[in-house]
């Protein structure tokens, strides 16, 4: 069993013409037996941060712990092999010329496993993966889906602490990859083991991970659950990045306790129940994800007026376009039973709670 400690890790590459810090200051801690993702946009050092965690690169600065045991540091890493952990890569990485059987037992071998209890190990890491039957078929033989889980398999066979995945799921096609996902959810959950996920894909990401970090420019922008990335994002990177949101501008109104009031048009004017250090008068933006907008019909006791600018609809849900008096359009989205005609007037309100704020027009900075 293994957690892992990532203690400000850093990790630079040296080009002809400039340095790019892949890793910077990367702080996380990973608990035994959990689902961890590392979430963001392409180049944010998602892939260096596990290869780092593999022991195949050194950190420039930085230590890597397990269970207490200092594993990397810029004096030394412990190599791969003698990690306990497990990789499953994109492009599956498995042999072609090799059977399933073949590919799975690799690990067993090098290891000088009895035969005996080898084909046994195999077996139940076929059954792990739902591939029992197929020892015999050669990759070429196999759907995308059932190679990456050889892969799977072949990583799991010597029973690792630990396994690393960089976007094993991104070959695939749609329907396939949702329900890879789950499987490798209860996969996880059976196991045990400490996974360790990468992606660029915030509905992967949410759907799996008990741990978030969300990662942009080398750094951990946010460490949280899903529910708290998503509803509580720490800057504006992460609001943007985890799902739609209406990232408007506005004025501090009044405080009251921990939250106050932001005007965000003469006639529209939210309260939000967290305001951190912001003042009256401060500038700021108001992040609203368009599920929690609510639309009324315009005789409604509460809420802003305004106008459906447009509609689209989506089947599971509806996207509307509520322009207010202003001019400021905000993006809505309600149950698909709920129903305005294009130029209708309506009114909008949203909830306190569900709104985060963030300093104008700045950087990545949220009100502390
Ligand atoms: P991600 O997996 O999130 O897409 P990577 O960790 O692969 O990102 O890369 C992070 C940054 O480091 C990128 O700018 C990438 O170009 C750079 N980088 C990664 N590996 C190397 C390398 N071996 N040599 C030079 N630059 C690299
Ligand atoms: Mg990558």
């Amino acid at each position: 069993m293994a957690g892992i400690s990532l203690r400000g890790l850093s990790k630079s590459f040296s080009s002809r013409d400039s340095d790019v810090a892949a890793v910077a200051d990367v702080d996380i801690e990973i608990k035994d037996n959990s689902f961890v993702t590392l979430l963001g946009p392409s180049g944010c050092g998602k892939t260096t941060t596990l290869r780092l965690i593999a022991g195949y690169i050194t950190p420039d600065r930085g230590t890597i712990e397990i269970n207490g045991k200092l594993l990397s540091s810029p004096d030394s890493v412990v190599p791969p092999e003698a990690r306990g952990m497990g990789m499953v890569f994109q492009n599956y990485a498995i042999w072609p010329h090799k059977n399933v059987f073949e590919n799975v037992v690799f690990g067993l071998k090098i290891r000088k496993v009895p035969a005996a209890e080898a084909r046994r190990k195999v077996e139940e890491a076929l059954a792990l993966v739902n591939l029992s039957g197929l020892e015999t078929r050669y990759p070429g033989e196999l759907s995308g889906g059932q190679q990456q889980r050889v892969a799977l398999a072949r990583s799991l066979v010597v029973e690792p602490d630990i396994l690393l995945l960089d976007e094993p799921l991104s070959n695939l096609d749609a329907k396939l990859r949702e329900r890879m996902r789950s499987e490798l959810k209860e996969l996880q959950r059976r196991t045990g083991i400490t996974f360790v996920y990468v992606t660029h894909d915030q509905a992967e990401a949410l759907a799996l991970s008990d741990q978030i970090a969300v990662m942009n420019l080398g750094r951990v922008q946010q460490y949280g659950t899903p529910f708290e990335v998503y509803a509580h994002p720490a800057n504006r990177m992460v609001a943007d990045f985890m799902g739609l949101v209406n990232l408007v501008p506005g004025t501090v109104r009044a405080r009251a306790g921990a939250g106050g009031e932001v005007e965000i048009a003469p006639e529209f004017v939210v309260r939000v129940d967290a305001l951190g250090a912001f003042a009256v008068g401060d500038a700021v933006d108001v992040a609203i994800r368009p599920e929690n907008i609510r639309l009324d019909a315009p005789g409604a006791p509460d809420g802003a007026r305004a106008e459906i600018s447009n509609h689209i609809f989506l089947g599971n849900l509806s996207e509307y376009y509520a322009k207010l008096p202003s001019g400021l359009t905000l993006r809505v989205q309600t149950h698909p039973l709920q129903r305005f005609a294009v130029g209708a007037p309506c009114k909008i309100a949203v909830d306190a709670s569900l709104c985060s704020v963030f300093r104008a027009g700045g950087d990545a900075l949220k009100a502390a």
